[in-house]
């Protein structure tokens, strides 16, 4: 079960609506392909393809750019395969290309700066439940 979350700046009435965690009609990571960027996308098929006993964790996660202050929800993939190999999506920013950061607790957000006015005034909305 994911929640949806809205966050807004007190400054300039900025807001962003975000899907975290993820879905329970997606419970493999087979179902979730779709959702993956292009650029990860086919390392992630492939991975699945030759290791079918590996290890999956992913969900949507809250992503910061720490160059532009961009704030994103990324589908964010970990596998453990073969002799205890590691892959992970690493996800940038779509405008300035930096790595992006993933948000520890999207429901404290004054260490991060607004999108838009760069003031620490972000606040987060209720959460409800997506399915
Ligand atoms: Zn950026
Ligand atoms: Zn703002």
């Amino acid at each position: 079960m994911g929640i949806r979350l809205e966050i807004f700046c007190e400054q300039c009435g900025w807001s962003g609506q975000y899907r975290l965690g993820i879905g329970s009609n997606t419970p493999q990571l087979r179902d979730a392909l779709h959702l993956l960027d292009q650029s990860s996308r086919p390392a992630v098929e492939t991975l699945l393809q030759k290791h079918p006993d590996h290890t999956e964790d992913f969900e949507f996660r809250l992503m910061h750019c720490p160059d532009c202050g961009q704030l994103l929800e990324r589908l964010y993939v970990s596998l453990f395969y073969g002799a205890r190999e590691h892959w992970e999506t690493r996800h940038h920013c779509p405008d300035c290309g930096t790595a992006l950061v993933p948000v520890p607790d999207p429901m404290s957000t004054s260490t991060l700066p607004c999108p838009d006015c760069g003031q620490f005034v972000l606040h987060p909305g209720d959460a409800t439940f997506w399915d």
